[in-house]
């Protein structure tokens, strides 16, 4: 039976050691979080943002758009908020509306006010190995639940199964920057268990429910779950058939408790230490 990986209980002591830094503070940190979009999950995510900012004592500055926003006042927006020196961090909840250029507001985003890390040249950093102004809050949530289980990366080998620019590729980077010899797998790979049978470490970020099944891991494997299914009587699920492959599993991260507290909590650390490079 798999040790359940308990996000919730690591992503608590993160945020209880913000907080007494933060008290510490004269000045506080201040968050400023873009929703342009009526996507219900973005506002969940957005309105927990904000509550976790609220709780830790940061100023939290919540700009919400109905459909008639255009690209050119968010970017007007983008560069008030770049200028501003009481805004640390800057985050723009994905998706925007469809009629909104994602990719140009991202990459007018001060890196230095990255919080999200996913600006070009904080992309660039970490695939050079550099330390980048902030790490993707999933990814980097993902390999501190890791290491806060003693599970060693280098040499490990380790499928990530998703490749998007939020949580696979970054994903993979770090753990290759950790020494993990990594496998990025995606919807055109094929006979993906067969990989999956073979791997020390699979962490499946594909939003298909159930797609990770007990005979595609190997006994005492490690399964990282981040992929979140909303189902109609509001209960969650993951990519992983959790009941299941918790019986052939060595550590399983549990959905909802795994690695979505981490990503929060990722998120406030990033914009702590965004605004502690900024008042150095
Ligand atoms: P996405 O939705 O942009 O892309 C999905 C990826 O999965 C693609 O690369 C696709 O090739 C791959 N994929 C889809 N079906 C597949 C299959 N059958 N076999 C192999 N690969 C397949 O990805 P995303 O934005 O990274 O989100 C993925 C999931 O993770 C979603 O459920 C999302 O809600 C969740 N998520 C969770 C957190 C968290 O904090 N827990 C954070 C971000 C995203």
């Amino acid at each position: 039976m798999a040790k359940i990986i308990d996000g919730k209980k690591i992503a608590r002591d993160i945020l209880l050691d913000l907080k007494s830094k933060v008290d510490k503070c004269d000045k506080k940190p201040g968050l400023a979080v873009i929703l342009a979009s009526d996507d219900d999950s973005s506002k969940l995510y957005v309105e927990s943002k904000e509550k976790k900012s609220l709780a830790l004592g940061y100023k939290s500055c919540i700009y919400r758009f109905d459909k008639s926003i255009t690209q050119g006042k968010l970017i007007q927006l983008i560069h008030e908020l770049n200028a501003d020196k009481g805004t640390n961090a800057i985050l723009v909840q994905l998706p925007l509306y469809k009629h909104l250029d994602a990719q140009q507001i991202l990459e007018l985003i001060d890196p230095r006010k990255d919080v999200d890390g996913f600006h070009p040249i904080n992309v660039g950093k970490v695939s050079c190995g550099l330390k980048p102004y902030a790490y993707c809050c999933t990814p980097k949530g993902i390999v501190k639940l890791l290491k806060a289980y003693n599970i060693s990366l280098a040499g490990k080998n380790v499928v990530v199964i998703g490749r998007s620019n939020i949580v696979g590729k970054p994903v993979a980077m770090l753990l290759s920057n950790e020494n993990a010899t990594v496998t990025l797998a995606h919807s055109k790979t094929k006979n993906l268990k067969s990989i999956t049978k073979e791997m020390d470490i699979i962490i499946s970020a594909t939003g298909q429910s159930k797609l990770i099944k007990a005979d595609m891991v190997k006994k005492g494997a490690v399964v990282i779950d981040v992929g979140i299914t909303r189902h109609y009587n509001g209960t969650l699920s993951g990519d992983v058939d959790f009941e299941k492959v918790k019986e052939v599993a060595g550590y399983i991260t549990p959905v909802p408790g795994g690695v979505g507290p981490m990503t929060i909590a990722s998120l406030m650390e990033n914009t702590y230490e965004l605004f502690l490079e900024q008042n150095k």
